[in-house]
């Protein structure tokens, strides 16, 4: 059988339990096995004397089988293979008195029995790897790593340089060990190399038999990497691979899982991370040319389209010199034949929302429909009051001058998964009917059964996790392709940006509007009950002054896991949060919200809740009671994390807050201060003074500027759990690239790939790179398909 790449691990292998456990680690192709890298190699095996080897530790040594006994067991079925070995020669050579050690090995099957037997037979050299321990008055080693000398390797030095080389450690978990995923690594790179039986290393386990040693080793010799490369071509057309230094492919993968030593670790690393960014940057670059073969709506702006000209006139306040800026730029996208790409940055409250209305008139005036997606319930329903208001207020204006009323009207609709059914045939046939609209949206835009055939604008808000399959789903879904207008408040250092955003133009907004005063931010410890008190005297003096107070916990009831908030997963878990905190529950909104009833400075004052699991009408009900002030203390889960806006709201206090994510709580404290009132923001930690949770606090506390937080919170935690797995590469791409550390190799690799494209625009010189280009921008189009 001949294996590729793309051949499935279960056909190679013939112990299912291996096949399941390997599964479930997300390998389920040779390629997925030989990409799932380790993530340390751990430090070489000392080569020591057996007189000099302390129990308990891993060593390396040479010698020769005195005495072999092969003992059926007593108890249950099986073997006892006791090898008892003498090292005089060795410890000569280490100028150490001789001595002597037991290797053990158990096994089920005779045929195992037997063929450690020969190899272990008296007389063998051989040279042995494991860890000790010590029994009957003797050194001993169970199920040890052995070599013999003259039939595995050809000399001592060679056995010994082979077995206390450093090993790769894997990310296991119960079904798996690290050496069991080694071990399938490497055999299934010597099945590609065309040596080596596939069968061998697979043969079935034993119950009841301890886990390792048990099956017989595969890594007796090493890959090659000269046998691997026509299975492993190389993907970096070979002048940039040499110019950089850099390892081919296959050379590299197996420095990954079988390095000589740390440094040839190390440059493997860089290597294939130098080819993550090349291949990511070719293919955003790629797109990006795409782009402009795609034919777009042009919506001009002109004396006869002066819709958005007047939505801004009609506002109540001067735009911003940013907005003003950004405004522009969207003007003149959306007027081009082609799509617009473009990702908006801006700070919490430095007003988009009114930056994406005037592309959606934009849109609209040209006869075109817009939608913007929201991505929570509430959040779509609080961007469809303010819209249909501000829209409401142009249309009246409008209207007032020209004396003629039905002509203005421009339909602002809401669509979300929850609605009633009738109201919602309503607004998809709207959409359907192609009529000028504007939609505001959940992820029900992205089901089928919503189709606008004139839809020139797509609006992503809050969303820097649509990712480029994403966007390129989206271009594609549509023989015509939508302007597209990604905005987040979420900032994004610049390497990162390019890395997953740079197939776009990005505009940033840094100033905000109306004169804001910065949010006073509090870190507050839960143990200490003065401070406590005094922050809830606090909020009832707000509250009575006429303000609002969110209260956040991550939890909905005592019952129920972390909330998952809107994005998806921002939530530290136990174990990688440190001491102290880790151990105690989470605070939830129910138990929250008991508390606050029962307390004397929140007495004959409304508290409501609100979370993730409350229907719509409720959601609704809930967020106009808090906004009119009906109920001014509302507790609620990260739900309100995003965009949502009342302007009277000026306290918030986050439970746990050690357990939050930087950018997230930068994100709920802007939830305050919208109104141009002074504004609080009270961070309750359990974290140990001194932990890293309290240090990250710190940061928070200190700084009110989401570049720097975001770039921290990356730097302390890694950026899967801050941009997500989609933004982190999903899962075929981007393992080893890091958006923070890596800003120059990404920075390079633009500058190879874009001089490349130059000279080569379609690749056709590099098909083995088209190739992989093609599976980076279809790495995950999951995200349009579920809704
Ligand atoms: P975000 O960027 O977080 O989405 P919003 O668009 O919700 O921010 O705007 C926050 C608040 O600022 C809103 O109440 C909005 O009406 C107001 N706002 C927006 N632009 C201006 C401006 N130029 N001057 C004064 N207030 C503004
Ligand atoms: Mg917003």
């Amino acid at each position: 059988m001949s294996i590729s790449l793309d051949t499935t691990v279960s056909s190679l292998m013939t112990n299912r339990r291996r096949v399941g456990a390997l599964k479930s680690l997300g390998v389920l192709t040779v390629l997925d096995a030989i990409t799932y890298y380790p993530f340390r190699v751990t430090d070489p095996v000392p080569m020591l004397p057996l007189r000099s080897i302390s129990v308990g530790s891993a060593a390396a040594f040479a010698g020769v089988v005195r005495e072999l006994r092969v003992r059926p067991l007593a108890a249950r079925r099986g073997y006892r293979l006791e090898a008892l070995i003498d090292d005089t020669e060795f410890a000569l050579e280490h100028s150490a008195r001789p001595s002597s050690a037991n290797l053990v090995f158990f096994s089920y099957k005779k045929h195992y029995v037997d063929w450690l037997s020969s190899r272990l037979a008296q007389g063998s050299r051989l040279v042995v790897q494991g860890e000790s321990s010590f029994f009957n008055d003797r050194l001993q080693f169970t199920h040890p790593e052995t070599l013999v000398i003259g039939k595995d390797v050809a000399s001592q030095e060679e056995g010994l340089a082979r077995v206390s080389r450093p090993r790769p450690v894997y990310h296991a978990n119960s079904r798996i060990s690290s050496e069991h995923i080694h071990e399938s690594i490497v055999m299934m790179l010597q099945a590609l190399a065309g040596s080596g039986e596939a069968e061998t290393a697979s043969s079935s386990p034993v119950p009841g038999a301890s886990a390792s040693g048990e099956e017989e080793r595969a890594d007796v010799s090493r890959v090659s990497a000269n046998d691997l490369s026509r299975a492993i071509p190389d993907i970096v057309p070979e002048d940039i691979r040499v110019s950089n230094g850099a390892m081919h492919r296959a050379e590299a993968i197996v420095a990954m899982h079988e390095p000589a030593d740390t440094k040839e670790f190390a440059h493997a690393i860089t290597s294939l991370r130098y080819e993550e960014a090349f291949i990511s940057q070719t293919a955003l670059l790629r797109s990006r040319e795409g782009v402009r073969a795609t034919p777009g709506y042009p919506c001009p702006v002109d004396e006869t389209h002066r819709l958005p000209a007047d939505f801004i006139a009609s506002l109540p306040f001067d735009l911003t010199g940013g907005q003003r800026d950004v405004v522009d730029a969207i003007q003149e996208d959306m007027a081009k034949p082609y799509p617009m790409q473009r990702l908006l940055q801006g700070e919490v409250g430095s007003g988009k929302t009114v930056v994406c209305v005037a592309a959606m008139l934009q849109a609209v005036d040209a006869g075109n429909q817009a939608v913007l997606v929201a991505p929570t319930q509430v959040l779509a329903e609080q961007h469809y009051q303010t819209i249909s208001e501000m829209v409401r207020k142009l249309s009246a204006a409008k209207s007032a001058e020209s004396g003629d009323e039905a002509k203005h009207d421009i339909p602002v609709v809401l669509l979300t998964g929850g609605m009633r059914l009738a109201q919602r045939r309503k607004v998809l046939a709207l959409a359907a009917s192609g009529e000028p609209c504007m939609v505001i949206a959940t992820h029900a835009a992205f089901s089928t059964t919503f189709q606008a055939p004139n839809l020139a604008l797509v609006v992503i808000d809050e969303q820097h996790r649509f990712g480029v399959e994403q966007r390129e789903a989206l271009r594609r879904k549509n023989e015509v392709a939508p302007h597209l207008l990604i905005m987040t408040a979420t900032p994004i250092p610049r390497t990162a940006a390019l890395t997953w955003f740079g197939d776009l133009d990005i505009s940033e907004l840094r100033e905000l509007p109306g004169g804001r005063k910065p949010i006073r931010t509090i870190v507050v410890q839960e143990a200490d009950g003065g401070t406590m008190s005094r922050m809830f005297i606090h909020i009832r003096q707000r509250v009575d002054a006429g303000e609002r107070a969110y209260i956040v916990c991550p939890r909905i009831d005592e019952s129920s896991d972390a909330e998952e908030d809107p994005e998806g997963g921002n939530l530290m878990s136990p174990d990688e949060s440190e001491e102290g905190s880790a151990v105690l529950p989470l605070h939830s909104v129910e138990e929250i919200e008991r508390r606050l009833q029962a307390l004397p400075q929140l007495e004959g004052i409304r508290i409501a809740t609100l979370s993730g699991r409350d229907d719509d009408e409720t959601k609704q009900r809930v967020m106009h009671d808090f906004a009119t002030g009906e109920s001014p203390v509302l507790v609620a889960t990260t739900v309100i994390e995003v965009g949502v806006d009342v302007p009277q709201a000026s306290c918030i206090v986050v439970f746990d807050a050690d357990r939050f994510g930087l950018s997230q709580l930068h994100q709920l404290r802007g939830r305050v201060g919208r109104g141009g009132t002074r504004s609080w923001a009270f961070f309750i930690s359990r974290a140990e003074a001194d932990s890293i949770a309290a240090q990250r606090l710190a940061i928070i506390e200190h700084s009110s500027d989401g570049t720097e937080i975001a770039q921290a919170d990356l730097e302390l935690r890694g950026a899967g759990d801050v941009l997500g797995d989609a933004q982190s590469g999903g899962r075929s791409s981007l393992k080893l690239l890091r958006v923070v550390k890596d800003a120059d190799v990404v920075v390079h690799a633009r500058e190879q790939a874009s001089e490349l494209l130059s000279k080569d625009p379609e690749l056709s010189g590099e098909t083995v790179l088209a190739g992989a280009v093609l599976d980076f921008i279809r790495g995950n189009e999951s995200f349009l398909a579920t809704t």
